[in-house]
């Protein structure tokens, strides 16, 4: 039987060091064929990033000629650093009836509602504290100093964004965390378009 969903989103966000990553990559081969999105990034890479696999890394020039031709679904500056998402590879993972997963920022979550509200679901993952966020910052081992206080203080703005999310994973083992997220993944596969819902309320009148 044919599908009754086209594609659809996924938008995670939550502070740097949340555990976005972890849960993706442990929950991975339990949401079925998904597609995630690479974003494209002017920060330089952390050790052991790959290039076109975390992040396509660019320089700001070359990123500013991408806004002026349009080619983002959206962007947002994110501590000192472009951030954005390439509108191609979306549409064309979206016509191909995949579920498509961001992670990306509150900004870019805000900007992905105004054009794909009604194909969208989102979840916020945070760790339990701001104490364990700052802990778990440092233990990956990944940032200096400078980059891990700025990173702190962006959270602290972004928790009060929570509200505007679907759902809320608060991210204590990854065990519990990764089973929650599959919930979540599947509910985000359930949301129909408005096109799709008339579709099929036309078809089951007959
Ligand atoms: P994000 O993708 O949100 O920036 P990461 O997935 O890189 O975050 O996780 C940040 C750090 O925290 C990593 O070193 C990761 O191994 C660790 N981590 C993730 N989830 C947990 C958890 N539930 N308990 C302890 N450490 C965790
Ligand atoms: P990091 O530098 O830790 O990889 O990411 C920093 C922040 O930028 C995170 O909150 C992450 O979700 C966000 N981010 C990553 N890619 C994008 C993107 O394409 N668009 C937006 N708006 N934010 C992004």
């Amino acid at each position: 039987m044919q599908s009754r969903h086209k594609g659809a989103i996924l938008v995670l966000s939550g502070p740097s060091g949340a555990g976005k990553s972890t849960i993706i990559n442990a929950a991975s081969s339990e949401i079925g064929e998904y597609y995630f999105s690479i974003s494209t990034t002017t920060r330089a890479p952390r050790v052991g990033e790959q290039n076109g696999v975390d992040y396509f890394f660019v320089t700001k020039e070359s990123f500013e000629e991408d806004i002026k031709a349009g080619n983002f679904l959206e962007y947002a500056e994110v501590h000192g650093n472009y951030y954005g998402t390439s509108l191609k590879p979306v549409r064309e993972a979206l016509n191909e009836g995949k579920l498509v997963i961001f992670d990306i920022d509150v900004q870019g979550h805000r900007l992905v509602r105004a054009k794909m509200n009604d194909i969208t679901t989102s979840a916020f993952i945070t760790p339990p504290t701001l104490k364990e966020l700052e802990q778990r910052l440092r233990a990956r081992r990944t940032d200096d100093e400078s980059v891990i206080v700025n990173r702190i203080e962006n959270a602290k703005n972004e928790i009060n964004a929570l509200g505007e999310y679907d759902f809320t994973i608060i991210n204590d083992t990854v065990e519990v965390s990764a089973r929650e997220f599959v919930i979540v993944a599947k509910a985000a596969r359930l949301k129909q378009s408005k096109e799709e819902e008339e579709k099929f309320i036309q078809t089951w009148l007959g």
